[in-house]
């Protein structure tokens, strides 16, 4: 198996070709650092992302307030993470880098907040 990906171990960027033979020898050229070899095996063997989303606010100045995991999760745990996620709505006020959930289906890797939002200021009708 032939693939080519960029590593995104570090802004650099390198693009890295990857071959693993029948024998699970990997083989991997155009990486600058030993970061890339790392990064092209997990890659294959269990490819992660950070997962940017947004998140319900109750009683904020926007209705939304945008997160992201604060590591890479599994690929493959991304769905069961986003149900979890269109289930929660958080009370305004919002701050940037607040965990809203903790260790995602046991993957150690939080969710935080990237947007704040204010808590909405009353209507005089709602101040009673
Ligand atoms: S291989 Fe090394 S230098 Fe290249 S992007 Fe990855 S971490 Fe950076």
């Amino acid at each position: 198996m032939k693939r080519k990906f960029v590593c995104v171990s570090c802004p650099v960027g390198c693009e890295l070709e990857v071959e693993l033979d029948d024998q699970g020898t990997l083989t991997v050229t155009g990486n600058r650092c030993p970061r890339g070899e790392a990064y092209a095996w997990e890659e294959i063997t269990e490819p992660k992302r950070v997962l940017p989303t947004s998140v319900k606010v109750v009683g904020g100045e926007l209705p939304l307030a945008s997160v992201r995991t604060d590591r890479p999760i599994p690929k493959g745990l991304i769905p069961q993470v986003m149900e979890l996620i269109k289930k929660l709505s958080v009370p305004a006020p919002v701050e940037v880098g607040q965990v809203l959930l903790k260790d995602l289906l046991g993957t150690g890797a939080n969710l935080v907040a990237t947007r704040a939002v204010a808590r909405r200021a009353c209507a005089p009708h709602e101040a009673l």
